[in-house]
């Protein structure tokens, strides 16, 4: 088979190294990618959002399967004209997509199939918010519609803040037209945990857990990130927390999807809160996450590539995913100064050192013949061991090979 995969992050790096381990493969490619794709596919130089160039070089190609890591093509329509031309894709249609591309839409249909989640409100007309905005108490939480690259989400401690970020959506636009619409939501307190779905039209089943840092500090301490690094399974998961979430979640969802006639094929990211062993749902992405893939990855057994064409036909069964008893640690590497303004071309050392680990690239590309940093999330170290902690101890041990100018990186990953 020829494997096209989409993007260019740490996710769509060990997307790639994982696919290449299917003995059904035969060429893997990798649009646009980054330097750590390129030495296990042929980087093609096609932007994520070009979706008929896409779509040409796969025909083109003859390529078997295509499979989309970025939120961005799927909410712009790939998967439709990937199946229009008859071309076999993993991730969800425009319509399914709808679920990242719009958070009023997904708590619309939260709300009619009775998956718990906050109490909301959706407003398009910044007078109505302003009047409302009291009911929901504070801290308020503010969101952004549509897609605004992770920084859509505000939350207010007071008025005066919940009303600056109104103006900013509503008014000042500062995320474009994904702000004309915002909704306000009731502030729930407990803890965050995602867990990933795999759904074939009919079915929706849950990969392993796993639990990720968002901040930038260790501790939880300041801005929000893309993420800092995973592990998994989530300690937080036991038996009776997975059993509430399939009969309180998992099931409504799936029944919802049908009853709405919406025929999704690909990964949905389930985030949650938890307080006293109930999971409420706060968002639905429509892909992997980045960094949940660098360590779920490293669990899973089976050939991931029949995996995604059982699902492309609709016919995958809980039993096609095997996960190996070894734990998973995933250790980001970013960018000094990062989530905030940072530099990028300094030049990375002492990849080649690490055996210990995998080191999936973020952000990085080469220039004459040296690896450097592309992005504010540069690499991401990921390891395995019999427990957390001895897979925590070879990550950080071969982090410790690595270094380039401004190198920052949490601490406490999984700990
Ligand atoms: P979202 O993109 O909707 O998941 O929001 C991003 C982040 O904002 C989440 O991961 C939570 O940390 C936080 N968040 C979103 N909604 C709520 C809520 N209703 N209560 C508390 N925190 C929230």
């Amino acid at each position: 088979m020829k494997v096209l995969v989409v993007g260019s992050g740490g996710r769509e790096h060990a997307l790639v190294w994982k696919i290449v381990q299917s003995p059904k493969v035969k060429k893997v490619y990798c649009a646009p990618g980054n330097a750590g794709t390129a030495s296990q596919a042929e980087n093609v130089d096609i932007k994520v959002d070009d979706i008929t160039a896409l779509a040409d070089f796969a025909q083109k190609e003859n390529i078997d399967l295509t499979v989309v890591g970025p939120e961005l093509p799927l909410v712009l329509g790939i998967s439709d004209e990937f199946n229009k031309r008859g071309l076999a894709v993993f991730g969800p249609d425009k319509v399914c997509s709808q679920f990242e591309g719009s958070k009023a839409f997904t708590k619309k249909f939260l709300m009619k199939y009775d998956v718990p989640t906050a109490a909301y409100g959706e407003y398009d007309d910044i007078q109505n918010a302003v009047s409302d905005i009291d009911k929901y108490g504070y801290p308020v939480v503010i969101k952004a519609d549509g897609l605004a690259a992770g920084k859509g989400v505000i939350i207010a401690e007071t008025k005066d803040v919940a009303l600056e970020a109104l103006e900013d959506m509503m008014e000042k636009q500062v995320f474009g037209d994904s702000g004309k619409v915002v909704v306000l939501e009731e502030f729930l307190e407990g803890i965050e945990a995602s867990v990933l779905c795999f759904v074939d039209g009919k079915k929706i089943i849950p990969m392993e857990s796993a639990q990720d840092y968002k901040r930038i500090f260790d501790g939880d301490k300041g801005l929000n990130t893309g993420g800092m690094g995973t592990y998994s399974p989530n300690r937080l998961f036991d038996h009776g927390l997975e059993e509430t979430m399939k009969k309180e979640i998992l099931e409504p969802i799936m029944k919802g999807l049908l009853s709405e006639g919406m025929d999704f094929r690909g990964v949905l990211f389930i985030g949650l809160m938890i307080k006293n062993g109930k999971p409420k749902v706060l968002e639905f992405n429509v892909r992997f996450g980045d960094p949940e893939t660098e360590s779920v990855l490293l669990r899973l057994e089976s050939d991931i590539v029949e995996i995604f064409e059982k699902v492309v036909r609709g016919n995958l069964s809980p039993n096609d995913l095997k996960w190996k008893s070894d734990k998973a640690v995933c250790v980001v590497l970013a960018s000094g100064g990062y989530p905030g303004d940072y530099e990028v071309g300094k030049e990375i050392k002492g990849i080649d050192e690490v055996d210990g680990a995998i080191v999936f690239h973020c952000g990085t590309k080469t220039v004459d013949g040296k690896v450097v940093t592309d992005g504010g999330r540069v690499l991401a170290v990921s390891a395995t061991g019999e427990d957390l902690k001895k897979a925590a101890e070879k990550a950080y041990g071969e982090i410790n090979k690595i270094s380039f100018e401004g190198m920052q990186y949490r601490k406490d990953i999984s700990k």
